[in-house]
């Protein structure tokens, strides 16, 4: 008997009918001789609907609160599904993520699992049961609060299980037909990965490819969960992304030797840019500047040093945050601008960031030209660039991202025959 996890994205279960959908898929899992456990996330765009409800309140919600309502999208999507599984003549239970033994730190809005016990899950499934978990909420013993684990969290809540309980797979079913070489909302004709190693695939998630939650990919990677992301609308085989430690795909019958140059092209509409402006040009002032960011506890991601201007003796600091941090960052900096001894901060939430991915380009020379010409060819301008062995991402003005990305994809022959298809989803 096969243990299988299955988690749900919000598309998938975005109303009755689809959660209708989603019992049948379960309980059919079940009955051919599998232990199941699933995950869920809240309906459609329930979360996002909950933060603009907070947002109608305050501008400074207090983030205990507001995971105690973000926890909340999920729960109703449990019990629903329960409902629904008990309608078809299965047995449900439906648990939260603090029930589900989910423990986390303390850091609300980005809580981070620190253990998992699951037993009653795995009571439930011992008895025969079919049990579902509130996904993307965890509880800190700390605190004895409940928290949540970021954007996107549930599909690291369903690893987590899996890799405690054991499983044989952990089924990550969302509104597309699995991981494509670009989001297909925004490159049509982008064509799906049958199979990823998990480091491209780490980096495809790192730049912003929103089908998989980045900490799920690493959890994945690190614990060796065989994870396969499929669409809930379909029965298509989707996508593996193989834990093979080594990354070593292994070569099926039919299939070319050498791996491809290119995985490909993610996008991400999430982060800001912070440029500070002359700041003294003299050692100690760029750890002192990341200093004050990381104790606001923001994630730094590209950054830039500009040359300083001859005989001013300043120099220009830029680097990128996720938006959701940039206020934060923003205001420790400014507390601390005559220490530092800078003018002015420069603050721009207009970007995007387009990123290349490929574990075949470090050793192929023409990749960066291919891609700038690319760019170059699409008119978009370049404002920051930064580069890892397997990735070149570029920072662009936002309203020009989703020309870039075509450009980039196409230059690098990843466009498919046929269109993708994109079955539900606001793409919110
Ligand atoms: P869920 O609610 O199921 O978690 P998400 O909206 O979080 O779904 O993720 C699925 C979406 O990710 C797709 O609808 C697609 O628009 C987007 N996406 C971004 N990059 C990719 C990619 N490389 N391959 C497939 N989908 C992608
Ligand atoms: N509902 C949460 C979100 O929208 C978590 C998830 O869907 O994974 O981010
Ligand atoms: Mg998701």
């Amino acid at each position: 008997m096969s243990l299988i996890v299955q988690k749900f994205g919000g598309s998938s279960v975005s109303d009755a009918e689809g959660i209708k959908r989603v019992a049948k898929r379960v309980v059919e899992t079940q009955s051919a001789g599998n232990q199941v456990v699933v995950v869920v996330s809240a309906m459609g765009d329930t979360t996002d609907d909950l933060l603009d409800l907070a947002g109608q309140l305050t501008a400074a919600a207090p983030a205990r609160e507001m995971d105690m309502l973000l926890s909340s999208g999920e729960r109703i999507s449990m019990a629903l599904l329960a409902m629904a599984i008990t309608e078809l003549g299965a047995s449900a239970e439906s648990f939260t993520g603090s029930q589900a033994g989910m423990i986390t730190d303390a850091f609300h809005g980005k809580a981070r699992i620190i253990d998992v016990s699951p037993h009653r899950i795995r009571t439930a499934i011992d008895k025969g049961e079919i049990a579902i978990v509130a996904g993307f909420q965890g509880m800190s013993r700390e605190s004895n609060d409940i928290t949540t684990l970021g954007r996107g969290g549930s599909d690291t809540t369903a690893v987590a299980l899996a890799a405690e309980l054991a499983a044989d797979v952990c089924e990550i079913y969302t509104d597309v037909d699995g991981v494509y070489t670009a989001d297909p909302r925004v490159a049509p004709n982008a064509q799906k990965i049958d199979r990823i190693s998990s480091a491209e695939m780490l980096e495809m998630a790192a730049s912003g490819a929103k089908i998989l939650h980045l900490r799920c990919v690493e959890y994945a990677r690190r614990f060796g969960v065989p994870l396969h992301v499929r669409s809930s609308f379909s029965q298509h085989e989707g996508t593996w992304v193989l834990p093979d430690p080594d990354d070593k795909i292994t070569i099926q019958e039919g299939e070319p030797l050498e791996q491809p140059i290119i995985s490909g092209v993610a996008h991400d509409r999430s982060e800001a840019k912070v440029t500070v402006v002359g700041v003294p040009d003299i050692p100690g002032k760029a750890a002192e500047i990341f200093g004050i960011v990381a104790g606001a506890n923001s994630n730094i991601d590209m950054i830039v040093q500009n040359v300083s201007t001859q005989g001013s003796g300043k120099t220009d600091i830029s680097f990128t945050l996720p938006i959701i941090d940039g206020k934060e960052a923003i205001d420790a900096l400014n507390a601390a601008k005559a220490q530092v001894g800078f003018d002015s901060i420069d603050y721009n939430e207009q970007i995007g960031k387009l990123s290349l991915i490929g574990a075949g380009m470090r050793s192929n020379p023409g990749v960066s030209y291919r891609f700038f010409q690319a760019l170059h060819e699409a008119g978009v301008n370049i404002d920051m660039i930064s580069t890892s062995e397997i990735r070149i991402s570029v920072v662009t003005d936002a309203k020009l991202l989703d020309t870039a990305v075509r450009a980039v994809h196409g230059a690098f022959g990843l466009d498919g025959e046929a269109e993708a298809t994109v079955y539900g989803g606001t793409g919110r």
